[in-house]
């Protein structure tokens, strides 16, 4: 045994963090790491934001969890904001992004079952996609690497490639009930769909009575710089799943939907424990107090700028080392000519901190409210990166 009752399901860097300030982590030694991991697109609006711990600590005093047999006024409140901030109607709290899609999956599959069309539960969905680990949602995103060994895989999603909007329409047949995809692919190597390729979509669903489910887990509230990434191509979906950012650091999620796509989710059909519990309710609108401030989204979107500009400095510089920056918003990636874990180790020797994404990308996910200066050092940290790795290719 490795000295550990853990599932050895994670390789974990070597680092213990104690807290967390902003935009950075900090070592019991004292040792800082800026913080671009952001607990995967996560920590939106970094560590320990001063609203979020006095709603986190104000509702603790108050009440903790009573389930879903009774009003939680901390839900009504948050759908209440979801829906007026978006297409949706309604709005069903998870724990968890895989949760979340399950439960936008249901709500597909449901919708067709009370029109009358039973047969109607097939679901179109993207290579590169990632939705989660639970037996549906690897089976939605499709990769082997995660299907491998966990039995049959879940009936009723059938994969095009990514992008390949003719290849989505050929694929419908009259089993299918809609068409899932991320407008931003995060695991996938931030692949961003681009909008006319969104408007497309929400076309063909129109067309074949198809539902649109978006899967904004991580490219959702203000990662793209709107509040929705689906907003910069001018359509709506019918159902989308959240999670990642909505919590700020406390689990979260949620599915949202129209009216009309919900109608099949009626008393006792689903349901949950712990989803929407007043803690996480508490943080989720903290959360949504300040990304929906007025210009909020406008410094994203200027920060956004500022970073990307930086980073093809820096590839230009390191032809070696990096091909491309890749991304929208604050979801930006570097795509690499060497691994990808490499250089994510020499940005963390310089105390700068990544994740690794496929098509050997490394993602950059700072908060939202992350600092010009703070930018400036990691695109330093990045250089100094780079740097280290091009010298040792030199010298080999
Ligand atoms: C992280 C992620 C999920 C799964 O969320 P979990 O909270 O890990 O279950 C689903 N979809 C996308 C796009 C994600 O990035």
């Amino acid at each position: 045994m490795s000295g550990s009752a853990l599932y050895e399901t994670f390789a974990r860097a070597p680092l213990t963090f104690e807290r967390g300030e902003g935009s950075w982590l900090i070592e019991a030694s004292g040792a800082r790491y800026l913080d671009f991991a952001g607990g995967i697109a996560v920590n939106s609006l970094g560590h320990s934001h001063p609203h979020l711990v006095a709603a986190l600590r104000d509702q603790a005093e108050k009440l903790w969890h009573v389930s879903n047999l009774y009003n939680v006024p901390g839900q009504q409140r948050l759908a209440q904001r979801l829906a007026e901030n978006t297409f949706a109607d309604r709005v069903f709290f998870t724990n968890s992004g895989a949760e979340a899609l399950e439960c936008a999956i249901k709500t597909a599959r449901r919708y067709h079952y009370v029109n009358g069309n039973p047969e109607r539960y097939r679901i179109i969905t993207f290579e590169g996609a990632f939705h989660g680990r639970t037996l549906a949602t690897i089976a939605a995103g499709g990769q082997a690497k995660y299907l491998e060994g966990f039995g049959p895989k879940v009936e009723g999603f059938d994969q095009v490639a990514f992008g390949d909007i003719e290849a989505a329409e050929k694929a419908i047949t009259p089993e299918t009930a809609g068409i899932l995809i991320e407008p931003v692919q995060g695991e996938g190597g931030i692949r961003d769909l681009p909008t006319e390729k969104l408007r497309r979509l929400r076309e063909i669903c129109d067309r074949h009575g198809l539902l649109l489910i978006l899967d904004e887990v991580q490219c959702g509230i203000g990662r793209t710089g709107k509040l929705f990434a689906y907003e910069w191509a001018g359509i709506e979906p019918d159902i989308m799943a959240i999670a990642k950012g909505i919590g700020g650091g406390f689990p979260m999620g949620a599915c949202l939907a129209t009216e009309e796509a919900a109608k099949g989710m009626t008393a006792g059909v689903h349901g949950t424990t712990f989803g929407g519990n007043p803690l996480a309710m508490a943080v989720g609108n903290a959360v949504l107090d300040v990304v929906l401030e007025d210009g909020f989204l406008d410094e994203v979107k200027r920060k956004s700028l500022a970073f990307k500009q930086g980073l093809a400095g820096i590839v230009d510089e390191f032809p070696g080392v990096f091909e491309e920056v890749r991304g929208v918003g604050l979801l930006l990636g570097l795509k690499c000519r060497m691994p990808n874990t490499s250089v994510n180790a020499a940005f963390r020797a310089n105390n700068f901190l990544a994740v690794p994404a496929g098509e050997n990308v490394v993602r950059l996910l700072p908060p939202l409210n992350v600092t010009d200066d703070e930018i400036r050092i990691a695109l330093d940290a990045i250089r100094a990166g780079a740097k280290s790795l091009s010298s040792a290719a030199g010298a080999a």
